[in-house]
């Protein structure tokens, strides 16, 4: 399903900056901002996909892995709108969890989205306004079995994402999380497949009865509808919108 655009926004002359948008939420968002007529910086891991989303929006690439901190303070420290996006997931119980993936997970997903905010904070305050949008996920208010680096990192996220509200509030500058279910990304069909393998079952079987089993409407959120609200969050009546944590997840955490 394609999302409508609903959102009245314009972010002519206004810069953003979106991590991991070379795929998934990342690269909807990169292009619903571009659309506003933001200049979309692109910073993804993957350097062909980077560059293929700047051409794709008119934007500019910026090829980095995330989980080297010091290449994180290199970015562009100009920017008015933040989206902390990027992430990876790895399931595994605790007692066999590998303590590297633990702590790469911790500074691709809590440590550079605070380096970033730090980085771009002096512009925003500068300029008196300023949006940051961080794209945590319905594991950062609750928690599922097997995600504990996951859970942990986008846990940080909400704190930091309220931090942020506080000391920004009197900069112009916002700052709030999204909280998605499962959304139809390259991330969900990796699980999708896995499951579908480990359980011998189909993956529609695996959809409906594994991830949706928690949410009220059985459907997959799409990307795009993940940038609508990301948008939302930079319009005008946003304004007064900060510290918040917005689920998009089918009512999973309504429970
Ligand atoms: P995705 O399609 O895999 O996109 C994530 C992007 O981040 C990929 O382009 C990935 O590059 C990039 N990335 C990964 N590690 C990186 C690193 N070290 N440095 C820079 N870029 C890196 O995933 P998605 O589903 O859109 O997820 C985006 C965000 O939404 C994540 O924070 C995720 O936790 C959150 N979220 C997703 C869902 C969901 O159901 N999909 C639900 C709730 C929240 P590679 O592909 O090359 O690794």
């Amino acid at each position: 399903m394609t999302t409508a655009r609903v959102v009245d926004l314009d972010l002519t002359g206004r810069t953003a900056l979106v991590t991991g948008a070379g795929s998934g939420i990342g690269r909807a968002c990169a292009e619903r901002l571009a659309a506003a007529g933001a200049d979309v910086m692109v910073v993804d891991i993957d350097e062909r996909a980077a560059k293929e989303v700047a051409a794709a929006t008119g934007g500019r690439a910026f090829p980095a892995d995330l989980s080297d901190l010091d290449r994180v303070d290199e970015l562009p420290a100009q920017v008015d709108v933040l989206v902390n996006n990027a992430g990876l997931q790895v399931v595994a119980p605790l007692t066999e969890f590998p303590p590297d993936k633990f702590s790469l997970i911790q500074r691709v997903m809590a440590e550079a989205p605070f380096r970033l905010v730090k980085l771009v904070l002096p512009h925003m305050y500068q300029r008196g306004w300023g949006r940051i949008v961080n794209i945590s996920s319905v594991h950062g208010l609750v928690a599922s079995p097997y995600k504990a680096a996951y859970v942990s990192a986008k846990h940080a996220m909400e704190g930091l994402s309220k931090v942020t509200a506080l000391e920004g509030a009197a900069h112009g500058v916002t700052s709030n999380c999204i909280n998605p279910g499962f959304v139809r990304t390259p991330l969900v069909d990796k699980q999708i497949a896995d499951q579908a393998a480990v359980h011998g079952i189909g993956e529609s079987e695996v959809i409906g009865r594994i991830l949706l089993a928690r949410a009220a409407i059985k459907e997959l959120v799409d990307p795009a509808d993940v940038a609508e609200l990301a948008a939302y969050l930079c319009t005008p009546p946003a304004r007064l919108i900060t510290g918040s944590s917005i689920t998009i997840d089918c009512g999973w955490t309504a429970h």
